[in-house]
C-alpha cells in the first residue's frame, strides 16, 4: 500500500496544474499517475487551436457573455464569471511565466492574438496549431522540476478507494461516502497497488472514445467518469457530448482534428459540388456558427444529398505561406493523407470531440463525494452548458486544476494531520482464482460494439426509439462485460471496456432522459427550446 497526502489520477493540463500548485508547499507530498507509458499522452497533448485569453479589445463582460450565449441557456454565470476572471492571469502565472509556454507573437513580441467560431473578440493564444503539445510539455519540465511530487506511469486506475464500499467497518455505512484515494493497475508488473490518500483529484478527461468516429486519442474511454459514478458521484449534463464539425475524412488520417482556427482564419465550408451553404442554417454567423449548428449543417447535408463527406477551403482565402505558417500540423498530416490544403479543399464529417458534462462539482472542483475533487473534462463545472465555446477547455482545466489545488492546500492548513486509512482498513484487491488473461479480440469486438451504437443511436441526430434501442443493446453488453470482468485477469484493456460501457450508458440515459432540445443534445422529437438554431 502506498500512502501520499494527494492523489492525482491523470496528467494533462487539469491533473498537471494541481500538482503544480501543490508542490509550492514542500511539505505536501503528491502522486501523480497516469495509464500512459509516456505522460505527455493525453487530450491536451492534442489541442490545437489554442486557449482563452483576454485580448485587445476584451473584458470579462463580453467573454462571459460569449460563453453563455454559446451554452445556449444552460451554462452556468457563476463558472462561466470565475474562467473570464481567473483565466487570463493564471494562463500568462503557470503557462507562460511556470510552464515557459512561448505563444506566437508578432515581429514586435506581441501576442498574436486569434479567432475562433462564437467568440466576439479575437482572444484566443495559439502556438501554430500544436498548442497543446507546447503546454503539456511545459507543465511536465516543471512538473519534473518538484521533487515532492511523484509521477508514476503505466499505472491505470481501477476503481475509487470510498468508504463505507470498502470499509471494514460497518459502522461506516452511516457517514457521508469519503473517498481515500484509488486502486491501480500496474501495466509492467500487472499488479493491483492501493494508493490511499487524504485526497483524490480526478483528471481523467474526455471520452470521445466511446464513439466511433471521433477526434480523441486512445485513452478517452471516460474512465474518471466510471469510477466516480460506481462510487457514487452525481454526474451531470451528460447527453451534452460535442461534436466536433470538422474531423479530416480520408482513410486512415480519420479523426484527425482540422481546427476551428481553419474557419476562424475565413476557411469556408462547402457541398461537394462547391456550394457554401452555412448561409443556409445560421445567417447571422455563417462558417462561424457554434459548433452544434455547424456540425448539424454538415450532418444534414450529408444525409439529405448522400454525401459521405463536405469540404473545407482554405486555400481560396489565405495564402499559401500564411497557411503553412499557421497550421503547420494540419498541413503536413493533411499532405500526407494526399490532399494539399493550399491547393484544394479538405474532405471532413463530424465527429465526437468533447464531453460538457461530467461528474459534479461545485466552485472549487469538489465532488459530491468528501474528500474527492475533479478537474478538466471529467467534471461539469457548468461553464459548458450545453454547448462548450471553442477554446475554453484548457482554461477550465486550468483553472479548476488550480483551484482544487488551492482548496486541497487551505483544508490541509486547517486540518494538518487528516485521517487516511492504514494498511488494514483497505482491503487488497482479491484475484485469487482468476487464471486466464483477458482476449484481446473479444476487448476490441465489445468496443467496436459500444462504439457503433453510440455513433448511430447517441449521435448528433436522437429521438426516444434510437435511444431506447441503445439502452437495450448496452444493457445486454454490460451484462457480458461484467461477467468477462469477473471472470479474467485484469488488463488496461478490460479496464477500460468495462469504463466505456459504463459511460455509454451514463449518456444514453441522460440522453434519453432530457427531451429538450439543446446545444449540443437535438432530439428529433422534441420541441426546440432555441426555436432559430435548430434544422
Ligand atoms: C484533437 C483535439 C483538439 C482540441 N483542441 C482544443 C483547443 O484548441 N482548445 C481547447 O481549449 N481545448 C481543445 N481540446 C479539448 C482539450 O484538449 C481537452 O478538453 C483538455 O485537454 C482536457 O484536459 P484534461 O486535463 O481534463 O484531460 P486530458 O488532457 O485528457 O488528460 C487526462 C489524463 O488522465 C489520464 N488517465 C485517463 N484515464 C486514466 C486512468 N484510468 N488511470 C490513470 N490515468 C488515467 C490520461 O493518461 C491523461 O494523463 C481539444 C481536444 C482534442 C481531442
Amino acid at each position: 500500500m502506498i500512502q501520499t497526502k494527494v492523489l492525482i489520477i491523470g496528467c494533462g493540463i487539469a491533473g498537471a496544474t494541481a500538482a503544480l500548485r501543490l508542490a509550492h508547499n514542500s511539505q505536501r507530498q503528491i502522486t501523480v499517475i497516469t495509464r500512459t507509458p509516456d505522460p505527455h499522452e493525453s487530450n491536451t497533448r492534442y489541442a490545437q487551436g489554442g486557449i482563452v485569453g483576454r485580448g485587445a479589445d476584451d473584458s470579462v463582460e463580453i467573454c462571459l457573455a460569449d460563453i453563455l450565449a454559446a451554452g445556449a441557456g444552460a451554462s452556468s454565470p457563476q463558472a462561466a464569471r470565475i474562467l473570464a476572471e481567473e483565466g487570463p492571469s493564471l494562463l500568462r502565472e503557470i503557462l507562460i511565466e511556470t510552464a515557459g509556454v512561448q505563444f506566437d507573437q508578432n515581429a514586435d513580441g506581441q501576442l498574436i492574438w486569434g479567432q475562433e467560431a462564437a467568440h466576439s473578440r479575437r482572444r484566443i493564444l495559439h502556438v501554430g496549431d500544436g498548442t497543446g503539445q507546447a503546454i503539456i510539455t511545459g507543465l511536465i519540465v516543471a512538473l519534473r522540476r518538484c521533487s515532492n511530487v511523484t509521477m508514476v506511469t503505466d499505472a491505470t486506475a481501477v476503481d475509487l478507494i470510498t468508504f463505507p464500499h470498502h470499509s471494514r467497518d460497518p459502522l461506516a455505512a452511516y457517514q457521508p461516502i469519503t473517498c481515500y484515494g484509488a486502486y491501480t493497475f500496474d501495466r509492467q508488473e500487472r499488479t493491483i497497488h492501493r494508493y490511499v490518500a487524504a485526497n483524490t483529484v480526478l483528471a481523467t478527461g474526455g471520452l470521445g472514445r466511446i464513439y466511433r468516429n471521433t477526434t480523441n486519442p486512445p485513452g478517452a474511454r471516460g474512465d474518471g467518469l466510471a469510477l466516480a459514478h460506481r462510487a457514487g458521484a452525481r454526474i451531470v449534463n451528460a447527453e451534452y457530448v460535442q461534436f466536433h464539425p470538422t474531423a479530416l475524412a480520408v482513410p486512415g488520417a480519420e479523426g484527425f482534428l482540422i481546427s476551428e482556427a481553419v474557419r476562424g482564419e475565413g476557411g469556408i465550408l462547402l457541398s461537394p459540388d462547391g456550394r457554401a451553404f452555412m448561409a443556409d442554417y445560421s445567417p447571422q454567423w455563417k462558417d462561424l456558427a457554434p459548433r452544434d449548428v455547424v456540425a448539424r449543417a454538415i450532418h444534414h447535408q450529408m444525409e439529405t444529398n448522400g454525401y459521405s463527406h463536405v469540404l473545407l477551403d482554405i486555400a481560396s482565402h489565405m495564402s499559401a505561406d500564411a497557411i503553412r505558417a499557421r497550421f503547420p500540423n494540419i498541413y503536413a498530416t493533411c499532405l500526407k493523407a494526399g490532399i494539399d490544403i493550399t491547393r484544394e479543399p479538405i474532405p471532413v464529417v463530424p465527429a465526437a470531440h468533447y464531453s460538457c458534462g461530467g461528474v459534479w462539482v461545485d466552485e472549487w472542483g469538489r465532488s459530491s463525494i468528501e474528500n474527492l475533487y475533479a478537474a478538466g473534462e471529467v467534471s461539469c463545472t457548468g461553464l459548458h452548458g450545453a454547448n462548450r465555446l471553442a477554446s475554453t477547455s484548457l482554461l477550465e482545466g486550468l483553472v479548476w486544476g488550480n483551484r482544487a489545488a488551492q482548496h486541497i492546500e487551505d483544508t490541509l492548513n486547517q486540518h494538518p494531520s487528516p485521517q487516511i486509512p492504514g494498511r488494514d482498513d483497505v482491503p487488497p484487491w482479491d484475484e485469487s482464482g482468476l487464471e486466464a488473461d483477458a482476449d484481446p479480440a473479444l476487448i476490441q469486438g465489445d468496443m467496436q460494439t459500444i462504439q457503433n451504437i453510440m455513433w448511430h443511436y447517441v449521435g448528433l441526430v436522437r429521438n426516444a426509439d434510437r435511444l431506447s434501442r441503445a439502452i437495450r443493446e448496452l444493457r445486454h453488453l454490460q451484462n457480458e462485460i461484467d461477467t468477462f470482468y469477473r471472470t479474467t485477469k485484469l488488463s488496461d484493456g478490460l479496464i477500460g471496456l468495462r469504463n466505456a460501457v459504463e459511460v455509454a450508458l451514463i449518456v444514453a440515459q441522460a440522453a434519453r432522459h432530457n427531451r429538450a432540445s439543446r446545444g449540443c443534445h437535438y432530439r428529433q422529437d422534441s420541441v426546440s427550446v432555441e426555436g432559430d438554431r435548430l434544422i
